[in-house]
């Protein structure tokens, strides 16, 4: 008999897959990580279940204790759905702006969701500040106590990308990968995927992809605290150097706009039946940059994070496109 033993053996071990528009445009062969198929779907499994077996290896996750973290989702859909099974409480702060499907997938996975305004890191009341304080609350009333998971600062995050996702690729390819990029959030897939593809060939070109108003593009390009623009993405862009980032071999940067991520994630649905997130759509957008930075007949990794059915309210809806003076193509109206 072949099967499982649990759920949390699903996570990881995701297919390479050719998207064949942006490989023909740039001569190159451009693969994604299909990270939407892990059992939450979405590549923040593998921080949520990195992060919660670090806590318990290192003894501050009791039996039955509680995880809390500020998420935009994902992680939270993540460290719900991995608790779950063994077995953890969850309690998630998300801003109030994140998407009502990841909201509604939250709860379906049992955790407990306290919305908060969406106001910048340097404020006190951040999703992230509240989220650590709410951890330190509930580890003296808890039965059972309670941890923050940190996954923006915690380093099991990106040493689970380390571990996994970096050795998966190297494999996948037979050690045949030119270049790699990806967008960031916390940080910890392009730090751990970087590092580990350094390990086994330094050659091996990594690039932050990067949209409208995260700092990660210029901090790397230019060493320079600035940034411009919006972005209609979730869960990626950041404004500081996190833990994670700290020391992360990344050679360069691309910019990218969403009226070109739409554009790519549009094309996906109809032409190679990918209905895929913002951040894969900004990923793709970066692989194609970085394929013909390094010219025809090379292969670049970048990682397709969720589906966008996650994103039916927003990305995928007219209206909201239309508000946003964002391109709508004819089949989604
Ligand atoms: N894409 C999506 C959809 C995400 O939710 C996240 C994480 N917030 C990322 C990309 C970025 O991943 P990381 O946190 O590893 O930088």
């Amino acid at each position: 008999m072949t099967a499982y033993q649990e759920m949390l053996d699903l996570i990881g071990n995701t297919p390479l897959i050719k998207l064949k528009r942006a490989s023909e445009e740039t001569g190159c062969t451009i693969l994604g990580k299909a990270e939407f198929l892990n059992p939450g779907q979405s590549v923040k499994d593998r921080a949520a279940l990195g992060i919660i077996r670090d806590a318990e290896k290192r003894g501050v996750l009791k039996p039955g204790g509680v995880i809390v973290e500020g998420t935009a989702g994902n992680t939270g859909i993540g460290l719900a759905m991995v608790g779950a099974a063994l077995g953890y409480k969850t309690k998630i702060v998300i801003p109030r702006t994140q998407s009502e499907e990841k909201k509604i997938a939250l709860r379906l996975h049992g955790a407990e969701l306290i919305e908060v305004d969406a106001v910048p890191y340097a404020n006190p009341n951040n999703y992230v500040h509240y989220s650590r304080r709410l951890a330190e609350e509930l580890a003296e009333t808890e039965e059972n106590g309670a941890i923050w998971a940190n996954q923006f600062d915690n380093v099991a995050n990106r040493d689970f990308h380390i571990a996994t996702t970096g050795p998966e690729i190297w494999k996948q390819t037979d050690g045949k990968v030119d270049g790699f990029t990806c967008a960031v959030g916390t940080g910890g897939t392009l730090a751990g995927v970087s590092m580990a593809l350094k390990e086994r060939n330094k050659e091996i070109k990594t690039a932050v992809s990067d949209p409208g108003g995260s700092k990660i593009y210029s901090l790397i390009k230019f060493g320079k605290d600035e940034t411009e623009g919006g972005s209609i993405t979730e869960g990626i862009g950041q404004g500081r150097i996190t833990a994670n980032l700290e020391g992360a071999p990344i050679d360069d940067g691309f910019r990218i706009d969403d009226a070109d991520m739409l554009d790519v994630l549009f094309k996906l649905v109809m032409e190679e039946g990918l209905c895929l997130g913002g951040s894969s759509g900004i990923n793709i957008c970066g692989a194609i940059r970085l394929a013909k930075e390094l010219g025809p007949g090379h292969t670049v990794v970048t990682v397709l994070c969720d589906y966008g059915h996650r994103y039916a309210s927003k990305l995928y809806n007219p209206e909201f496109l239309r508000e946003k003076s964002l391109p709508t193509p004819a089949w989604l109206s």
